[in-house]
């Protein structure tokens, strides 16, 4: 269960100069920001309406562009917005997601003055050659100066990067990921590159000149981020995008890794290879695992894959599991007894999938 309730407020993107070529975003001018000063507050009043929790942290989160980079005055009366929630007391604070370059000591010293907490930076790849390729108009130097701001400012920092981008492997998805350990950020999103329709990429696609992760892949490179992020303490707050009517297989998803639940796919590849090597001893006994609540979806697998998988392997007559309380799993057979801890076996596991 998520620890805090978000207010998403979608900001439309208001003439984005930059070009990113993964993206299909299309400038937009005459834009009636009133109306969507109206909407937000409607949003915002419908949203505070489902969470009777509010012993939760509540944020207001605005989404979907480049915030900071919106005109000074509209950043602000969004701003303003969010704040009259917070001086009415029915949030806490404000987060928002923008680009690195689009941050500085002024920017910053605005988003104090309106109760902003969280800042997300859309950063996607610290290879500089791939930053090029992907037209996002800086390198990887802003991003560490950004988020060093970001930090010493006293915000909450977090980072998005996207896998499988045009010029990047999995060799330089690696290294965004040691470089982003480095910027010690609170939290990240990861995002395999999807071929968007209307986008430039999409052209690369159709031309040969792009291929993008296929979904196994993008599970086996996301495994070996999973243990970076997971060793270091690093929150992973979200894998692959949220599946919306037009962000999906046939619709503006062209091609790509597509799929509603990565996350899901990720874990129980990695609960899979876990009990692999801690079945070994468990040879043609029957056997009952005791396991929390919270794992036993990935343990278990998708359509009990995993369940089919270990008993296929280690030839187990029967194999039974229990609800436990306990954050360690356990495993009972008849004259063996073991238990095992997932957050070690990560945290091991690093250096055999790299
Ligand atoms: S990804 Fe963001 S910065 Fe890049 S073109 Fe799209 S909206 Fe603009």
């Amino acid at each position: 269960m998520s620890k805090i309730n978000i207010v998403p407020v979608f900001v439309p993107h208001y003439g984005c100069p930059n070009d990113c070529i993964f993206c299909n975003q299309r400038k937009i001018t005459n834009q009636d920001y009133i109306k969507d000063f109206d909407e937000t507050r409607k949003s915002i009043e419908e949203y505070l309406s489902y969470f009777s929790n509010r012993e939760k942290t509540t944020q207001i989160a605005f989404y979907g562009g480049s915030f900071t980079g919106l005109p000074k005055d509209v950043m602000e009366e969004f701003l303003k917005i969010g704040k009259s929630y917070i001086d009415e007391g029915k949030v806490d604070s404000l987060r928002l997601s923008t680009r690195p370059d689009y941050i500085d000591n002024e920017i910053l010293s605005t988003l104090e003055k309106y109760g902003v907490k969280t800042i997300e930076l859309g950063v996607q790849s610290m290879v500089d050659e791939v930053l090029i390729a992907n037209r996002r108009n800086h390198l990887s130097e802003i991003v560490k100066t950004s988020a060093s701001l970001i930090k010493t400012r006293g915000f909450d920092l977090g980072l998005q990067q996207m896998l499988g981008l045009y010029k990047s492997n999995k060799e330089r998805d690696i290294y965004t990921t040691d470089e982003f350990l480095k910027l010690e950020p609170d939290f990240v999103r990861i995002y395999p590159t999807l071929v968007i329709r209307d986008s430039f990429l999409e052209d690369l696609y159709n031309s040969g000149n792009y291929e993008p992760y296929s979904l196994e892949e993008t599970i086996k490179v996301t495994k070996i981020l999973f243990c970076m992020y997971y060793s270091s303490e690093i929150e992973i707050i979200r894998i692959g995008l949220q599946p919306t009517d037009n962000i999906t297989l046939g619709k503006d998803v062209i091609a790509g890794p597509f799929h509603p639940s990565i996350r899901q796919l990720v874990l129980q590849s990695l609960y899979r290879d876990f009990m692999l090597q801690e079945l070994q001893d468990f040879y043609k006994k029957a056997v009952t695992i005791y396991v929390n609540d919270s794992q036993i979806n990935y343990l278990v697998g998708n359509k009990g894959a995993n369940r089919e998988n270990l008993i296929k392997k280690f030839k187990i007559p029967s194999l039974k599991f229990k609800s436990s309380e306990n954050k360690k799993i356990y495993v009972e057979s008849d004259n063996l007894n073991k238990e095992l801890d997932f957050d070690v076996f990560l945290r091991n596991y690093i250096e055999r999938l790299r």
